[in-house]
């Protein structure tokens, strides 16, 4: 099966898959991305801000072959990049949580999820696409260190962003914030490999929908105001954001606690592929580590792979 847009869904079932629970089309924008951001990485698309014209094939799977096991990628010229069915975890958990909100699933339900062929109903009218603006990846040249791969991509923060971050949770109380992270983005022209410096951060002022302990509202009108005067701190890109997950009252009375509150939520997955698209934006999360003293805060840092979201380590710059 081969189309430039198939429409693909996600269907969520019961663990013996005798019945549909929910289902939310699938979103091919970050695959979409990947493929692109690599193929721009290896110097097989031009760094143009056009999104490359993809070929869609589906791999399919099952006794009705109505699964999806896998989405080729391919353009011309380009390797084929091809995605597992499992690209769309994240999605996936969005589709529980909202279930779950809107009062049609019990949390804790062992539920499977697969993704098929398919409009998620045959009447539904067709959405119009979100499309990434087409603005070239902002690559500079630079000799990376030598070893790396082809694609490769790392993450260096420079060391006055952490202590604004930490100041920003210690300060905040058990409000969530954040801040729009800036910096440059290199690409090595001989390995093709890639490496995001963030070098400074705007604090966002808290959303209209208000903040709390676990959720940040990324409101659009704050968004717009600390893009603007990361506008005008010449020479940088919007590297991504910063946000603060905070300790509970109890935590920070009790230096033994070893509750982590440093992780990755749909909530923030949803800011996230929302506002911080592009394969190179990443998420920086601040908060309580396990292993240390709520006044000591740490980080973890978020960032895409191959379409989803992966934790992945960054060096300190002074
Ligand atoms: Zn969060």
């Amino acid at each position: 099966m081969s189309a430039a847009s198939p429409e693909l869904v996600i269907e969520l079932r019961t663990e013996d898959s005798a019945a549909v629970l929910g289902c939310a089309p699938a979103v091919l924008g970050p695959i979409r991305e990947d493929a692109a951001f690599r193929g721009v990485l290896a110097g097989v698309f031009p760094n143009d801000g056009r999104p490359p014209q993809f070929e869609i094939e589906l791999r399919l799977a099952g006794a009705a072959r109505d699964r999806v096991e896998s989405i080729a990628l391919r353009a011309a010229d380009a390797p084929e990049a091809r995605y597992p069915w499992t690209a769309f975890e994240e999605q996936a958990l969005c589709l529980v949580e909202r279930l779950i909100a809107e009062r049609r699933l019990e949390p804790g339900t062992r539920s499977r999820w697969h993704l098929r062929p398919g409009a998620e109903a045959p009447a539904a009218r067709r959405r119009p696409r979100a499309r990434l603006r087409g603005e070239p990846y902002p690559l500079r040249d630079a000799a990376l260190a030598a070893g790396r791969a082809p694609g490769a991509f790392e993450v260096a923060i420079a060391e006055p962003v952490l202590e604004a971050g930490r100041k920003q949770l210690l300060s905040g109380g058990s409000i969530e914030s954040a801040a729009l992270l800036l910096g440059r983005l290199y690409r090595d022209p001989r390995s093709g490999a890639a490496r995001l410096v963030v070098l400074d951060q705007v604090e966002l002022a808290p959303g209209r929908g208000g903040a709390s302990l676990t959720h940040f509202a990324l409101d659009a009108r704050s968004f717009a105001d600390a893009a603007r005067v990361a506008r005008a701190r010449s020479g940088l890109d919007l590297a991504g954001w910063l946000h603060t997950h905070p300790a509970c009252a109890d935590c920070a009375r009790k230096p033994e606690c070893a509750r982590d509150t440093v992780f990755f939520s749909t909530d923030d997955y949803q800011v996230h592929a929302s506002a911080f698209a592009r394969a190179y934006q990443v998420a920086l999360v601040v908060g309580k580590l396990g292993d240390r003293p709520a006044s000591a805060p740490g980080f973890r840092l978020y960032a895409w792979d191959a379409g989803r979201i992966s934790e992945l380590d960054f060096q300190v710059e002074d």
